[in-house]
């Protein structure tokens, strides 16, 4: 099987190395320059993946992203941000991207990242074993829904990315148990983890805005200082 990533990128350099990189490790690609060409290509074919930069003349990533979406919903994005300060935006504005990749970045980072993004995202993953696992479910007060990516919080409902569910899941099925940040990285994460807990603590923050009624003061996900987070049941 052949993944079709999607470039979206304006420096000539960087788009032509990731190309290069892609292909040479067995990608098809598709690459454009800004965020009109990307949603051109998109109308036609969806790709396997988005590589998607977020400084981009005209319309920049965030834009083109939620633009995407509408198209795509389930279309697997990463990011690539020059600054690690724009990580904050790219998981604050729930713009529903799967991962990100903070320029500069090694290829080996970048094919384990696009390795895994495309291995969550397959349809040919089974779920988890639990038969179970498909039917609705409650945290705290919000009510999941697996097979809709999607949940409801009093009158708001919300759409879920697959690893937000899995995270979810992985607590749900834990209650009152401290999980170290370690182990959500490797059980939710199923990769060789590349270096920080960001991630991790990014999804938490954004999880926590979706299901918590008050999000600055977590009742159901919280953190366990020093430790990792718990799941306080219903
Ligand atoms: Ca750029």
């Amino acid at each position: 099987m052949t993944a079709t990533v999607l470039v979206v990128e304006d420096e000539p350099a960087i788009r032509e190395g990731l190309v290069a990189t892609l292909e040479s490790e067995g990608y098809t690609t598709t690459a454009v320059a800004d965020g009109n060409a990307a949603l051109a290509a998109l109308r036609g074919t969806a790709p396997d993946l988005v590589l998607l930069d977020i400084m981009l003349p005209g319309r920049n990533g965030y834009d083109v992203c939620r633009d995407l979406r509408r198209l795509h919903p389930r279309l697997p994005v990463i990011m690539l941000t020059a600054k690690s300060e724009e990580i904050d935006k790219v998981i604050g504005l729930e713009l529903g991207a799967d991962d990100y990749i903070t320029k500069p970045f090694g290829v080996r980072e970048l094919l384990a990242r696009i390795g895994a993004v495309l291995r969550r995202s397959a349809p040919t993953v089974p779920p988890p074993a639990d038969p179970d696992r498909a039917e609705p479910f409650v945290f705290g007060e919000a009510r999941i829904d697996p097979a809709a990516l999607r949940g409801q919080l009093a009158d708001c409902g919300f759409d879920l990315t697959p690893r937000e569910l899995r995270l979810l899941e992985f607590l749900h099925d834990r209650p009152g148990m401290v999980l170290g940040r370690d182990r959500l990285l490797h059980e939710v994460w199923d990769y060789e983890h590349i270096g920080n807990t960001r991630t991790l603590d990014q999804h938490i923050a954004m999880l926590r805005k979706k299901i918590e009624p008050d999000p600055r003061h977590p009742r159901y996900l919280t953190t366990v200082h020093g430790a990792g987070y718990r799941y306080e049941g219903e």
